[in-house]
C-alpha cells in the first residue's frame, strides 16, 4: 500500500476541514460561502486522496456523510426509507463509466437497461408520508436517515396533495421530490432581503431550505414554494419497498395520476447516446426555464434492475447526476505574471494550474491590479476560486485560506516595468500601476493590436505575433508607420510569402477609408471606448475641431463625464500626439466626418462616376459588402450579373460562372489589389 507523507495528509486534513465547514453554512445556515462547483471539486480531490490512500479515510470524513446532522428547531423524525444522494458525472466519459459498471452488476439479469432521464432542480428534498390516502408527515432529508418535521410547512405548498387522488388508497405511500422556488420567486425574496437589511440567499436551493426551515409557517407560504415529485414507495408491513409498478417512468405516471406535479420535461431513453443527446439539448434549454437546474438525473428505468444494483453507503448505484460544466473551480496558483497593456497599465496575472471552465481549458486568469491582489490576500501556492461565464475574461475570486500550503510566498506588485525596465508609478487615487515609458515595447505592440481591431481600423491579419515582430525589427515605430509598410518589408518577416504580404498592405490601404470614430476610437485614448468616440465625433465633426475643444466643451457631450473629458483633453494637447494625427492625416485616414460626404462626392465625380462593376469570388481582405461600399462611394455603379454594360469585373478566389463570362465578353479583369488602387 502507498504511504501518504505529511504533506498529503496535511492537504486530506484541510480538504476536510474547509468541506465541513461548507457543509454546515451549505446545510444548516442555509448561506453557502463557496459554489456548488467549488465544492463538488474539492470533494472531489478529497474523495480521489482517500482512494489512494484507503487507510486515512475516516468515518466523520465528509465523504461518508449524506447532507448534516439535522437542525434542532424542528422535531427529528427517522426515515422509513433512507434519502440517498447522488453520484456525480462531471463530463460523458464518467456517465459512460458509471453505465458499464452498472451494465456489468446487471449482467445476469434478463431486463434491457432503458434509462428515464429527469431534470435535476435545484432545490431540497422532501419526504412525504401518506396514510390512508391523507398526508401525515413531511420532513427534510437531514443526514438521509434522521430529517426534520416540517408537516405544517410543507402543507403550505399548493401542489403536494394534502389526499392522494386514489379511491382505494394503499395504508402508506411514501413520495419523495424537490420543493423549489421559481426563478422570480427567488429574486422577490431577496429584494425584500435587501430592503430589510437581511442576508440574501445565495442561489433558489438555499433559498428553498431556508424557507422550509421557517418557523412560522405563515411566511412559508407566503413564499409560494412549489414540488415536483419524482419517487414513489408503497411499503407493505412485511416488505418496507413493495412496489407497484415495474419502472420509473411509471412510477411517475403514476405519481402524476395520484395528483402530484412530475416534471413534463422527462424522457425514457433507450442508450447512452439518447442520453448524453438529452443532457446536451438541455445544457441551453434550461436557461429558458423558470426555475433553476444544475444537471440530469440519469435512473436506470426497470426497478428490478435497480434492485439489483441496490446502493452504496451513500448513493444508489442505479441513478447519477451528470452536472453540467462549472463556471467556477478551484485551482492552484503556480505564478504570477505581469502583462503591459497599451495604456501601460500592468496587469498581474495568475498562472494556473490548468482547468476546464464553461467548456474549455484555463490557464490564466486576471487579478486586476495591485489592490485587488491585497483584498484577495493572494500568495503562490495558494489555492483559489477562479470563475469564468460566458465571454468574460478568467478571474480569480476567492481564494481558499484554509488550504494555504506553509511555503506559499506573498506576490508583491514590481517596481519596474517587466517589459521595458523604467520605473514604475502608482498615480494618485487609482488601484493601476503604470509604466509610462512612451517607448515601452509593450505599449507599442498594445496600440497596434487596438488600432487594427475589429471595432477600431478593422485591418485583418495583423495579430499579436506579427506585431512583435514588427516592433522589434524596428519597422513600425507608432501605427502611422503601418501606412508606410511596403510588400517587400513585409516579406522580410518569419514566414511571410508574397501573397500575405500583399493581403495586410491592402487591408492596411482598406483601413483608410474607416470613419473619423473608429479612428478616435483606434487611438487608444483612455476611457475612450467605440461608445464614447461615436458621441465625441458626433458633437466634434473634425480632429481641429476636438484639437480646440475645451475639456469643458468636450464634457458638453451627452453621456461623456468629466474624466473622460479631461482625458480627451489631456491626450490632444500632447504635441507627440499632435504630431501622431498630422503624420495619420498625410496617410490619408479620415479625421474629418463632415467633410467625407462632400469629399466623396467630388472624388466620386473624379473617380469611379459612370462606371458599372461586379464582383465573383471571394476577395483576400474585404468582405462583399465593404467592396461594394467602396466603389458606391466612388460614384461607381454594382450589379449581380455581368453585360456588355459591365466596365470591371473585380475577381476573387473560386470565382464562378460570372468569371467565365467576363472573359468571353472581354471585360476588364480586376484584382482586390487592382481595385484598390482605383480609389
Ligand atoms: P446532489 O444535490 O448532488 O444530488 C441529490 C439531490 O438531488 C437529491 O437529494 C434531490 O434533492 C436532488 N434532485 C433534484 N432533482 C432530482 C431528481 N429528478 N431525482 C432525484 N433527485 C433529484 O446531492 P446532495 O447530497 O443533496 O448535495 C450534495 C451537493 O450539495 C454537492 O454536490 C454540492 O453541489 C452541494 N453542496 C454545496 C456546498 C457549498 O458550500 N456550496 C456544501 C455542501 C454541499
Amino acid at each position: 500500500m502507498v504511504e501518504a507523507n505529511l504533506e498529503i495528509q496535511q492537504r486530506i486534513k484541510e480538504l476536510r476541514g474547509l468541506l465541513q465547514k461548507a457543509s454546515y453554512e451549505y446545510y444548516v445556515l442555509d448561506a453557502p460561502t463557496i459554489s456548488d462547483a467549488v465544492y463538488d471539486q474539492l470533494y472531489r480531490e478529497l474523495q480521489d486522496l482517500e482512494q489512494q490512500y484507503p487507510t486515512l479515510i475516516t468515518p466523520d470524513s465528509p465523504t461518508q456523510r449524506v447532507g448534516e446532522k439535522p437542525a434542532t428547531q424542528f422535531q427529528s423524525v427517522q426515515h422509513n426509507i433512507s434519502l440517498y444522494s447522488l453520484d456525480n458525472a462531471f463530463n460523458f466519459n464518467e456517465l459512460k463509466t458509471w453505465q458499464e459498471r452498472s451494465q456489468k452488476i446487471a449482467v445476469n439479469s434478463s431486463e434491457i437497461p432503458t434509462y428515464v432521464c429527469e431534470l435535476k432542480i435545484d432545490g431540497s428534498a422532501l419526504a412525504l408520508t401518506y396514510e390512508n390516502g391523507i398526508l401525515v408527515r413531511g420532513a427534510t432529508r437531514g443526514d438521509g436517515m434522521t430529517g426534520e418535521e416540517i408537516t405544517q410547512n410543507v402543507k403550505t405548498i399548493r401542489s403536494i396533495p394534502l389526499k392522494l387522488a386514489l379511491e382505494n388508497p394503499p395504508p402508506v405511500v411514501e413520495v419523495r421530490g424537490e420543493a423549489f422556488l421559481s426563478l422570480n420567486t427567488f429574486e422577490k425574496i431577496n429584494q425584500d432581503r435587501k430592503k430589510a437589511g437581511d442576508a440574501l440567499f445565495a442561489n433558489p436551493r438555499n433559498a428553498a431550505a431556508g424557507t422550509l426551515r421557517q418557523l412560522d409557517s405563515k411566511i412559508v407560504a407566503q413564499r409560494k414554494l412549489d414540488f415536483f415529485a419524482y419517487t414513489l414507495y408503497i411499503p407493505q408491513p412485511d416488505n418496507l419497498e413493495a412496489i407497484p409498478s415495474q419502472t420509473q417512468w411509471e412510477n411517475l405516471e403514476l405519481l402524476q395520476t395520484m395528483g402530484f406535479k412530475v416534471n413534463p420535461n422527462r424522457q425514457l431513453c433507450s442508450n447512452l447516446e439518447e442520453v448524453i443527446k438529452y443532457c446536451e439539448y438541455w445544457d441551453q434549454e434550461r436557461h429558458n426555464l423558470p426555475y433553476m437546474t444544475d444537471g440530469v438525473v440519469i435512473k436506470i428505468n426497470p426497478l428490478s434492475l435497480q434492485k439489483q444494483l441496490g446502493f452504496t453507503q451513500k448513493f444508489p448505484r442505479w441513478a447519477i447526476a451528470y452536472k453540467y460544466p462549472a463556471e467556477e473551480s478551484p485551482t492552484e496558483v503556480k505564478s504570477v505574471t505581469v502583462q503591459v497593456g497599451r495604456t501601460g497599465a500592468l496587469t498581474p496575472v495568475a498562472e494556473l494550474n490548468p482547468i476546464l471552465l464553461a467548456g474549455t481549458t484555463v490557464q490564466r486568469a486576471t487579478l486586476h491590479n495591485r489592490d485587488r491582489i491585497k483584498e484577495l490576500d493572494l500568495h503562490i501556492g495558494d489555492t483559489v476560486i477562479v470563475r469564468k461565464a460566458g465571454e468574460i475574461i478568467p478571474e480569480v475570486v476567492k481564494v481558499l485560506l484554509e488550504l494555504r500550503p506553509k511555503d506559499a510566498k506573498r506576490f508583491e506588485m514590481p517596481s519596474h516595468c517587466p517589459e521595458c525596465g523604467q520605473l514604475v508609478v502608482q498615480p494618485m487615487g487609482e488601484a493601476v500601476t503604470r509604466c509610462i515609458n512612451e517607448s515601452c515595447p509593450a505599449i507599442l505592440q498594445g496600440s497596434l493590436i487596438h488600432w487594427c481591431s475589429r471595432d477600431a481600423l478593422d485591418i485583418n491579419g495583423i495579430g499579436d505575433k506579427l506585431v512583435q515582430q514588427l516592433a522589434t525589427k524596428k519597422l513600425v515605430n507608432s501605427v502611422a508607420d503601418l501606412y508606410q509598410l511596403t510588400v517587400e518589408q513585409l516579406m522580410s518577416l518569419d514566414r511571410m510569402g508574397e501573397k500575405s504580404a500583399t493581403k495586410i498592405v491592402n487591408a492596411i490601404a482598406a483601413s483608410k477609408t474607416q470613419p473619423w470614430s473608429r479612428v478616435l476610437y483606434g487611438l487608444g485614448i483612455r476611457h475612450v471606448g467605440s461608445v464614447n468616440a461615436e458621441l465625441i465625433t458626433q458633437k466634434f465633426k473634425s480632429v481641429e475641431q476636438l484639437i480646440q475643444a475645451s475639456a469643458t466643451e468636450i464634457e458638453g457631450v451627452y453621456g461623456i463625464g468629466p474624466e473622460i473629458a479631461d482625458s480627451v483633453y489631456q491626450w490632444f494637447n500632447l504635441p507627440a500626439n499632435q504630431n501622431l494625427i498630422e503624420r495619420l492625416k498625410n496617410a490619408g485616414l479620415q479625421f474629418d466626418s463632415s467633410q467625407k460626404i462632400e469629399d466623396n462626392q467630388t472624388r466620386q465625380s473624379q473617380s469611379l462616376a459612370g462606371k458599372t462593376f461586379v464582383i465573383t469570388g471571394t476577395l483576400p481582405t474585404l468582405k462583399r459588402d465593404e467592396a461594394k461600399k467602396l466603389i458606391q462611394n466612388a460614384g461607381g455603379k454594382v450589379t449581380d450579373s455581368v453585360s456588355k454594360k459591365t466596365d470591371y469585373v473585380v475577381v476573387g478566389e473560386e470565382a464562378g460562372s460570372k468569371l467565365k463570362k467576363a472573359q468571353d465578353l472581354g471585360i476588364t479583369l480586376l484584382s482586390e489589389e487592382q481595385l484598390l488602387t482605383l480609389f
